[in-house]
């Protein structure tokens, strides 16, 4: 670690606390980026938005554990901190926290966090728990932090919009949301993907094609529940992947629909044992 920080002089690297508080002290303006690292042009996006509109700003590397339902998940996450923090050297941002378990946990969290059963959809239906733990360290980042906006992706589509609710309700920080970037085949970029072969990664941008391709055609349909369901057995079908959902939800409340204004496709699947998620 000493090795880091001599490397990285002009980007400050907090480590804890007491180094973040005395870093930000008097400082206006902060735009936070929170990720889990494994950085890629995704989060890239967000942070470059938020050198633009903020004073100052600071990007999170922290892999939460409360929010993997899966012990295995957790462990396998991609995690490649010598990499993330060259590019985040290269984008000259202002700090980087990389905090340890105990700082993001060892104070009581001033929100209560429980679903409503409304919320209880798409990834919260089958990831049980995972989006208590994202509120969590998002409420708990905030207050530790206190910036003015914090920066999210679309990609993650169902965190943006819980995550604001809780945020915006509680703190004075805003939540600015940032359009999915994509790759040369239109899979969205994530962390994730890593761990897919080159067989999957090629078959994970043919689902997607597929998707947009769909979403658009169906401005001119009728009945579109009925088209979803046989969209997704065709998918399983085509590319031999387990869908957990695939769903057309309105995108100010995220209630299933019929009618294709103001509206977002949603999948969770698998390929091979990797999980993906997608909105188009
Ligand atoms: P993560 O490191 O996966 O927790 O993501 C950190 C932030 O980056 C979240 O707000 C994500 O929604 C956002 N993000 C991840 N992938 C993308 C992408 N392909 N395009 C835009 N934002 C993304």
């Amino acid at each position: 670690m000493f090795y880091l920080l001599k490397c990285f002089i002009q980007m400050k690297i907090l480590l804890n606390n007491i180094d973040l508080n005395e870093a930000l002290f008097g400082k206006s303006n902060i735009g936070f980026v929170p990720t889990m690292g494994s950085l890629h042009d995704g989060h890239i996006s967000l942070i470059k938005k938020s050198l633009k509109l903020s004073n100052k700003t600071i990007v999170s590397i922290f892999v939460n554990p409360k929010q993997f339902n899966n012990k295995k998940d957790y462990k396998r996450y991609p995690r490649n901190i010598k990499k993330d923090l060259r590019i985040l050297k290269r984008l000259k941002v202002d700090f980087v926290y990389l905090p340890e378990i105990e700082d993001v946990y060892k104070f009581a969290n001033k929100v209560k966090i429980k679903l409503k059963k409304q919320d209880k959809i798409l990834c919260a239906k089958y990831r049980k728990g995972h989006f208590e733990g994202v509120i969590n360290v998002m409420t708990r980042l905030t207050q530790i932090i206190n910036p003015s906006k914090i920066f999210m992706g679309e990609k993650d589509f169902q965190q943006l919009f819980l995550v604001k609710r809780y945020i915006e309700k509680n703190f004075k920080s805003k939540i600015i949301s940032c359009k999915t970037i994509r790759d040369k085949n239109k899979l969205a970029l994530s962390s994730r993907n890593i761990l897919l072969t080159k067989k999957n990664l090629k078959k994970a941008g043919q689902v997607a094609r597929n998707l947009i391709l769909f979403k658009k055609k169906l401005f001119k349909k009728k009945d579109l529940k009925n088209l979803i369901l046989i969209k997704k057995n065709e998918l399983i079908k085509k590319f031999d992947i387990k869908i957990d959902y695939l769903e057309l939800r309105n995108t100010k409340n995220l209630r299933l629909t019929n009618k294709i204004k103001d509206t977002k496709i949603f999948i969770a699947y698998y390929i091979s044992s990797v999980r993906l998620i997608d909105n188009f």
